[in-house]
C-alpha cells in the first residue's frame, strides 16, 4: 500500500467489489458452458422500509448482472411468523435455491434469531445461522457473514498488510462487529472489539492500526480518534439531512479524518458493494458445495 502525497488512499470499494464480481462471471460461463443447472438466491423482505427495500434491488441487480437466477418475496409488514416459516421452509426444499437471504431488520412481532434458525444452514449465505457462526468461531467458517467478509477483502485487495496489526472493531454485533473480529483474528491481527459502553472510545480508538467503525452513529469517529498511519474502514451507512438535503454518511466524519489518515474507504461506495459481492460468492459457494 502507497499513500500518495498527504491525502489518504481511498479504499474503493466498488473496485474490489467489480474484481469478486469478474471472478464470479468467469465461473458463471463454465456453469453456462457446461449446460448445469444456474445457482440460485432467494431474498425474502418483510414491511416498507425503504432502506431495506434498497438494499433488497441492489441484491437483485447484482444477481441479474452476473447471471444468478434471482427469486425475491416481497411480504407485507402484517405477514405472520407461521406464514415466513412456512416459506423459508419451502425455500430450503426448493432445488433452484442455493441461498437464502431474510433482509433485516425484521418486524417487532416475528422473532428474528428463531427465524434465522429455520434456515437451512448450507443455504445461509449471510453466515447468521448459530451453525455457521459456531463454526466461524471454531476457524472453520465456510459461509460467513458478508459485511466481515467484506472488510477483509478490501483490507487484502489493497495488500494492507495485518500481520502484527491492532485493530479496534467498534461495535459488537453479531451481523457485524463480533464475526469480524473473528475473522481479523484469523489474519493474526491482535483486536480490541469497543463498543457504546466502552470508556475514553476516543483514546482506545487512537491506539488502532485499522480501526473499523460500525456503529451506527454517524460522524461518531473524529480527527483526534486516529493516528497518521492508520487505516480506516467506516461500515456504517446512516442517512441524515444536513442543510435541508438528506444524504448517506457513514459512522465516520470523513472529512475530518481522511485528513490525518492513511487510507479510508469512502460512504457510500466503500463497503456496501463489497458487501453485496460477498453475498453472490457465498451464493456460488453454497450452490458448488451442494452440486458436489
Ligand atoms: P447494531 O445496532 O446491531 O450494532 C451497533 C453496535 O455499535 C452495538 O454493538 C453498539 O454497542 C455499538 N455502538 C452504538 N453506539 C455506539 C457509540 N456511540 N459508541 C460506541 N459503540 C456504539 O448495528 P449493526 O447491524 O452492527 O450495523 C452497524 C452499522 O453498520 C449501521 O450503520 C448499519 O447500517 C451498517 N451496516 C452496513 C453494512 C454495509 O454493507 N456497509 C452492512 C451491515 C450494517
Amino acid at each position: 500500500m502507497t499513500k500518495v502525497n498527504s491525502s489518504p488512499l481511498i479504499l474503493n470499494g466498488r473496485t474490489v467489489a467489480n474484481e469478486v464480481h469478474k471472478q464470479i462471471k468467469d465461473e458463471m460461463k463454465q456453469i453456462v458452458r457446461e449446460n448445469k443447472r444456474i445457482p440460485g438466491l432467494a431474498v425474502v423482505l418483510v414491511g416498507e422500509d425503504p432502506a431495506s427495500y434498497t438494499y433488497v434491488k441492489n441484491k437483485e441487480k447484482a444477481c441479474i448482472e452476473l447471471g444468478l437466477h434471482s427469486e425475491v418475496y416481497r411480504l407485507p409488514t402484517n405477514i405472520t411468523e407461521p406464514e415466513l416459516i412456512k416459506l423459508i421452509y419451502s425455500l430450503n426444499n426448493n432445488t433452484n435455491i442455493d441461498g437464502i437471504l431474510v433482509q433485516l431488520p425484521l418486524p417487532k412481532h416475528i422473532n428474528t434469531e428463531k427465524l434465522l434458525e429455520q434456515i437451512n444452514p448450507t443455504k445461509d449465505v449471510d453466515g447468521l445461522h448459530p451453525y455457521n457462526l459456531g463454526n466461524l468461531l471454531s476457524g472453520k467458517g465456510y459461509l460467513k457473514p458478508c459485511t466481515p467478509q467484506g472488510v477483509i477483502e478490501i483490507l487484502k485487495h489493497y495488500s494492507i498488510n495485518l500481520k502484527n496489526k491492532s485493530a479496534v472493531v467498534i461495535g459488537r454485533s453479531t451481523l457485524v462487529g463480533k464475526p469480524l473480529a473473528l475473522l481479523l483474528l484469523e489474519e493474526n491481527v491482535t483486536v480490541t472489539i469497543a463498543h457504546s459502553k466502552t470508556n475514553n472510545l476516543d483514546k482506545v480508538s487512537r491506539e488502532a492500526d485499522i480501526l473499523i467503525c460500525a456503529a451506527g452513529k454517524p460522524k461518531l469517529v473524529k480527527r483526534n480518534w486516529v493516528k497518521s498511519e492508520s487505516v480506516v474502514i467506516d461500515v456504517g451507512i446512516n442517512k441524515i439531512t444536513e442543510n435541508g438535503v438528506s444524504k448517506l454518511v457513514g459512522d465516520v466524519d470523513y472529512d475530518e479524518v481522511s485528513a490525518v489518515c492513511q487510507a479510508i474507504t469512502p460512504v457510500p461506495g466503500g463497503v456496501g458493494p463489497v458487501t453485496i459481492a460477498m453475498l453472490m460468492a457465498n451464493t456460488l459457494k453454497a450452490y458448488k458445495r451442494n452440486n458436489n
